[in-house]
């Protein structure tokens, strides 16, 4: 049990979390890695949820609300920290989950699916024996994706992307949505709208930023995509990262 006035609560939490999910069998044995680069740079940017993040979920609201064919993606680590609220935002937007898995097995693609399914999710697409379309510019299974999902999407929340596959998405004219708490990764860079914050506290803000916009004009949801600029907002949270080391003192 962690106390809860400890002052590294939340962040021990969510370790927790990937520890459990581990034993249980839906990660891949680097999915700790990943999760620990993911912590330092939460670190980094303070863990919580900057203003120029916050501009980033208002974007991807707006993207979101705007496409004729959204899709949610999940890994392993999206499922161990938020499935309830990733089930949550699937709901809200009527769109469906697709997992995509690094290193992928028919044995964790099917936990996952479980796992999503009693939290409530309607439609989970990328599991085994479905009819799958090829994303060019990859090779082997990471090439393949739903066809009714991904392969057919115009916009993807794709959280914890690697940058090859975001690249792909991007080359096979996808509107790529990443969270991504590293604003140097090559996903962050290629991707349409970067949240660079925690998937944790990402995926409820972009649900309660939908409910807010989705009675907004189109032309209202377009002039809030048009003035979103991703090389700018990511240059705002690398000032983030390095103003709170020059503030501090030793
Ligand atoms: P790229 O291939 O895009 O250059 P990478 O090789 O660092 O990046 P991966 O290891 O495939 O990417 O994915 C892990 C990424 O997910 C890292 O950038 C890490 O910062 C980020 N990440 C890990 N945990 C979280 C989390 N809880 N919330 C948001 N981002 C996270």
């Amino acid at each position: 049990m962690i106390p809860k006035d400890h002052p590294r609560y939340e962040s021990l939490v969510l370790r927790a979390r990937i520890v459990e999910a581990s034993k249980a069998g839906i990660l891949a044995d680097s999915a700790m890695i990943a999760h620990g680069r993911g912590e330092a740079f939460d670190y980094l940017i303070g863990e919580k949820t900057t203003q120029n993040a916050k501009e980033a979920v208002k974007a991807a609201a707006a993207a979101l609300i705007l496409a004729e064919h959204p899709v949610v993606s999940v890994n392993g680590n999206t499922t161990a920290l938020v499935s309830e609220d990733i089930v949550r935002l699937s709901n809200t937007l009527k769109a469906p989950i697709e997992i995509n898995l690094f290193y992928r097995t028919p044995q964790r693609v099917e936990k996952i699916e479980k796992i999503l399914k009693e939290k409530g999710a309607k439609n989970v697409l990328g599991v085994e024996n479905e009819k799958k379309g090829l994303i060019k510019g990859l090779k082997g299974p990471r090439a393949n994706a739903s066809f009714e999902g991904v392969y057919k999407a115009d916009v993807v929340l794709v959280p914890l992307e690697d940058g090859d596959r975001a690249e792909a998405l991007v080359a096979n004219g996808k509107t790529v949505i990443t969270i991504d708490l590293n604003p140097l990764s090559r996903t962050a860079k290629t991707s349409f709208v970067t949240i660079v914050d925690n998937v944790v506290r990402a995926i409820p803000l972009i649900t309660e930023e939908v409910k807010k916009l989705r009675n907004c004009d189109e032309t209202e949801l377009r002039n809030i995509l048009n003035n979103f600029d991703n090389s700018l907002n990511l240059e705002k949270s690398l000032k983030i990262i390095s103003k709170t080391y020059a503030d501090e003192k030793p």
